[in-house]
């Protein structure tokens, strides 16, 4: 299992330094987010390092995603929050901070304040189906 040495999230998978581990089986580890942007705030992380979700073995992500609804459910029934974001962060442009992948569960109330910017815009005509021609060609060759 590839670890790295240097990432506080692989030091709590290996116990170095604590965590408030809310569940854990062989693959997924979860704990409270040592600064919760709301009570109950979760980060679900695969136990082995990978920096961006793409780089993680589909199985492996698929066994990470299986533990979101009960892990969701149990931060709804515990805090009462009536919604919550899930939130994943890839890159230092995204927001990523930790170079561990890691889910956030984010209990949400109405009127708690959070959020972000939301700037939708449009395409100009031809933009869109360009795009759509070019991811797709992406999806049938992908990078080796
Ligand atoms: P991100 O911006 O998506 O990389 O989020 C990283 C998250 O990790 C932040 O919400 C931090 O509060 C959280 N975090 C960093 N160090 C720890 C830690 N030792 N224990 C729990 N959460 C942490």
């Amino acid at each position: 299992m590839q670890t790295d040495p240097d990432c506080v999230f692989c030091r709590i998978v290996a116990g170095a330094i604590p965590a408030a581990r809310v569940f854990e089986n062989d693959h997924v580890l979860a704990f409270l987010d040592i600064g919760p942007l709301a009570e109950g705030h979760l980060l679900v992380i695969p136990r082995e390092h990978y920096t961006r979700l793409e780089q993680m073995p589909p199985d492996l992500l698929a066994c990470l995603a299986r533990c979101l609804p009960d892990l969701a459910r149990a931060v709804l029934a515990v805090t009462g929050a009536p919604g919550y974001n899930l939130l994943q962060n890839n890159g230092r442009a995204a927001g990523q901070v930790v170079g561990h992948v890691h889910f956030h569960i984010i209990p949400r109330n109405e009127g708690d304040g959070l959020g972000y910017r939301w700037n939708a815009s449009s395409y100009p005509p031809g933009r869109a189906g360009e795009l759509q021609r070019r991811i797709r060609d992406a999806l049938a060759a992908p990078p080796a």
